[in-house]
């Protein structure tokens, strides 16, 4: 392969490398260097030992490298520091009212911070180290601070919806201003893009979701907003507009290639012509839907979407839908579902949802120039997964087939974010996990009691 010429600060070796490039390259014993934020060399170790004598090392015997993975829609505020306390046995509209809205209402600027570092943290260990965040955020200054002290990269937008009587409205043009707002803090950002980000559903005029989409096209980043995780939205748009919501979005002109949509569980036929028309992404979140029980199993159409050549990326929500923060789980079960809910084995194997987690994932939210494979030119995000624990032994001749279905990110042992060190054996190497779990805890009393939030022990503590 081509060298590029600057002098490399670190190789990172391993006994396979999955390249995730365009010929699906997977090279034996072989070796990423990387200098700065980019990679600068990928080949055999030996040859790149050669070409670049006296650069450190990371990895070795016992380790596969690949791409670092994109997480497509994530709240990093919110559900963070109540994770596990919203109950799995409530309407959707009351997890929603009753514990996720007051929730946001009552965060504060540090709680955002605190929040989307923790999130942030348990992304990159396991392996994920692009995060794009999903419409919720408060404080985009603070969360943008959480993304530079993990050192990992993302999309950041603020929240966007002109409902009113809700926390963090705003009217049309408001809620727009913050937007800009995001795009001026990140602008010249090395990691993180300003995207425009609206909470979406039917809480957005059709004013709003124009004026964002014009707003995204013109500084040329991305849109998104929910639809459709369950029939609600379906419904509530056909009793306001006469149309299924895609359908009335595209005819309003709000949908084209910039635009990524978080869920579309229940799409109808039409709809999807219509995204594959638009060139429309899809973030596919599927242990949200059925921790949430939103039909994913019957309505959802994400491997369809697929195949007809629709852009997709894997998404793990929010800590009470979805909850672990870990695009191989989620991988293994979009494979699972596309196969069990058509009885059909044949289709969609860990080899498609792995492109999901990378290239494609990148490709869905126009990055795969920067991320999603390890090739020269790349930002330097490389994920080391450990073959010498259990679930690797023996080691198969398929090491994406073996990734996918036994293991997950518990595999992860080192990460490279933007040439940067961010996970080492394990461990995160820019945070302190352990003193931050002292403040969490009271964050999340302070929370839980601020927000009002009917929190309970289901079974007695003795
Ligand atoms: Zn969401």
């Amino acid at each position: 392969m081509e060298t590029s010429g600057a002098a490399p600060d670190l190789l990172v070796v391993a006994d396979r490398v999955v390249t995730m490039d365009p010929e699906r390259t997977v090279l034996a014993d072989g070796a990423v260097a990387v200098a700065g934020d980019r990679i600068v060399d990928v080949g055999r170790a030996d040859d790149l030992r050669a070409r670049h004598p006296g650069a450190a090392e990371l990895g070795g015997p016992g380790r596969m490298a690949v791409p670092g993975f994109v997480n497509a829609h994530q709240h990093l505020t919110g559900d963070r520091l109540i994770r596990s306390a919203i109950p799995d046995d409530l309407e959707s509209g009351t997890a929603i009212f009753s514990w996720a809205v007051p929730a946001h209402a009552a965060h504060t600027p540090a709680d955002d911070e605190l929040s989307a570092t923790l999130g942030l943290v348990e992304a990159v260990g396991n392996g994920i180290t692009f995060t794009v965040e999903a419409g919720t955020v408060a404080h985009p200054d603070r969360v943008l601070a959480a993304f530079d002290t993990v050192g990992v990269g993302g999309t950041l937008g603020s929240w966007g919806w002109d409902v009113e009587g809700q926390p963090w409205a705003g009217t049309v043009s408001e809620v727009l201003e913050r937007q800009r707002h995001v795009l001026d803090l990140t602008d010249g950002h090395p990691r993180v893009d300003g995207w425009i980000t609206l909470v979406g559903h039917d809480l957005m005029s059709d004013e709003l979701v124009v004026a964002a989409s014009e707003l995204a096209a013109t500084a040329g980043t991305g849109l998104t907003f929910h639809l459709s995780p369950t029939d609600s939205d379906p419904r509530r748009y056909l009793e306001r507009t006469g149309s299924r919501p895609l359908v009335h979005l595209g005819r309003l002109g709000a949908l084209g290639p910039h635009v990524l949509v978080g869920h579309g569980v229940h799409l109808d036929d039409a709809e999807i012509d219509v995204l594959l028309r638009h060139d429309v992404a899809l973030a596919y979140c599927p242990w949200a839907y059925l921790r949430l029980g939103q039909g994913v199993t019957g309505a959802g159409r994400h491997a369809d979407i697929v195949e007809r050549g629709g852009r997709v990326a894997l998404g793990c929500d929010a800590e009470n839908a979805g909850d672990a923060v870990d695009v191989l789980r989620t991988a293994a079960l979009a494979a699972g579902l596309a196969k069990d809910t058509r009885l059909a084995p044949e289709r969609f194997g860990a080899h498609t949802v792995f492109e999901l987690a990378t290239i494609a994932g990148a490709a869905a939210i126009g990055m795969d120039h920067e991320i999603g494979s390890l090739e020269i030119g790349k930002r330097a995000d490389v994920v080391l997964v450990d073959t010498t624990t259990p679930e690797w032994v023996p080691a198969s001749t398929d090491p994406v087939l073996q990734l996918v279905w036994a293991s997950d990110g518990r595999s992860v042992s080192d990460v490279v974010a933007s040439g940067r060190i961010v996970v080492r054996d394990r461990t995160c190497t820019t945070v302190d996990l352990a003193a931050l779990a002292e403040q969490a805890a009271e964050h999340h009393r302070r929370l839980v009691l601020d927000a009002g939030l009917p929190v309970r022990a289901t079974w007695p503590t003795r």
